[in-house]
């Protein structure tokens, strides 16, 4: 037991003193800036935070971080730590050439690097054709086996029979999935499963590149998205649907999905609908370039392709309708660890840069439920502090300066 416990303290990090003064120029308390406040930690939790005069409580140890801006740690939104870039090694040789072990190992540097640049918890939604070794990542990094980001995860995800690749193989070969095949009344049992054995919410694939043409369209009816909700529901888990297509996104917002994946294909209507729901929007943008780069995309020299448009003029109309806007870039299908590539396309593509700053800490915390331990520097909450270089209310490239990072009050950088 003794060594489980102190193990991560001396291998990966230090556990800040007891009572730990961290002054820099300002804070981000996850709403807005102040100018010359200064925080204090009392082992994995923040005791005080406020006008550095103010403040009187006697710190054993202080940290001076001059010129920063300390702020929450970030939460990613939409992450893939069992794949990485497609153009180092194609989705399908992923998923159907690598052994789960190796890809596990891979995984945890990914899932370092994550941490180090400043992101301390992550949404991972689906392990892509390895099964549950998102739920044995995610229990290695809380055991303090390995540095990481406090993860989420969905587990293998869930996808309508025929659906999802790999494919063009022999039609006498069944092919290892990159998720989980479910239909009907077979979904209740599905979902239970996938709880059961450790998927933190459900993550459900509502339409797919499957249509007659290859475009996407819906695979799951109304009824059958309705049961997924519905029985995830009841364990008090929430579902996320991958949805690009306007008809998607509308029947998993009609079933009752918290969030929608991707959703570039979104009418203004559908968008109105999503807000009147309260379903968030997880643009993916990154990902959108990162794809349209693989493929031969120049960005400012060759022609915008289409799904890079759709996704600017999408997301446009998304802020003027008032969608919640949830951070997530779907990290993997670009290099873990550059997460914040996502928020300045966020700010490129029109949100404001407090506004960003605030989706990707206490916005995310509030959309995954957790804005009671996480995602703001407040009294009670838990010790996820990391501190940028300059003033990302000013520079939001400041995000891709990370001077410090305290998870659960360990210092990891
Ligand atoms: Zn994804």
């Amino acid at each position: 037991m003794k060594s489980i416990l102190i193990l991560p303290f001396i291998v990966f990090g230090t556990f800040v003193n007891a009572q730990t003064r961290i002054e820099a120029d300002r804070i981000f308390d996850g709403n807005e800036i102040h100018e010359g406040w200064v925080v204090v930690i009392d082992q994995d939790k923040i005791v005080a935070v406020g006008p550095s005069a103010s403040i009187k409580i006697k710190a054993k140890e202080t940290i001076l971080l001059p010129g920063t801006t300390l702020m929450p740690g970030m939460i990613e939104g939409h992450s893939h730590m069992l794949l990485y870039p497609y153009n180092q090694t194609n989705w399908n040789d992923q998923v159907l050439k690598e052994s789960e072990s190796y890809r596990v190992l891979r995984a945890s540097v990914h899932a370092k690097n994550t941490l180090l640049a400043g992101v301390t918890t992550s949404r991972d939604l689906g392990s892509e054709g390895a099964g549950y070794a998102d739920v044995g990542l995610k229990r290695a990094i809380d055991d303090g086996l390995i540095p990481g980001p406090r993860l989420l995860v969905a587990g293998p995800a869930i996808v309508a029979t025929g659906a999802y690749g790999p494919k063009g193989f022999s039609t006498e070969i069944d092919i290892h999935k990159g998720a989980e095949e479910a239909d009907g009344n077979e979904l209740r049992q599905v979902v239970r499963n996938q709880i059961g054995r450790g998927a933190d919410f459900i993550k459900v694939y509502a339409d797919y590149r499957w249509g007659a043409n290859g475009e996407a369209r819906p695979t799951f009816s109304l009824e059958e998205l309705t049961t997924i909700v519905e029985t995830a529901k009841l364990s008090g888990r929430y579902v996320v649907a991958h949805a690009s297509s306007d008809e998607a996104i509308r029947l998993a917002v009609l079933a009752g999905v918290e969030t929608i994946e991707h959703g570039q294909g979104a009418t203004k209507s559908t968008l109105e609908l999503m807000k009147e729901k309260g379903v968030a929007l997880c643009p993916t943008l990154a990902a959108g370039e990162a794809i349209s780069e693989y493929n031969g995309w120049i960005k400012g020299k060759s022609e915008t392709p289409n799904r890079v448009i759709e996704s600017q003029n999408s997301f446009k109309t998304a802020l003027e309708v008032g969608v919640t806007i949830c951070a997530g870039g779907d990290v993997g299908v670009f290099e873990h660890g550059t997460n914040v590539r996502e928020f300045l396309l966020m700010e490129e593509y029109g949100m404001s840069r407090i506004e960003i700053l605030k989706a990707i800490t206490s916005g995310n915390a509030e959309i995954f439920h957790l804005e009671q331990t996480l995602g703001a520097i407040k009294v009670g909450l838990k010790a996820d502090i990391i501190a940028v270089s300059g003033n990302p209310a000013k520079k939001l490239s400041s995000l891709e300066q990370i001077e410090l990072v305290i998870k659960d009050g360990v210092r990891v950088k």
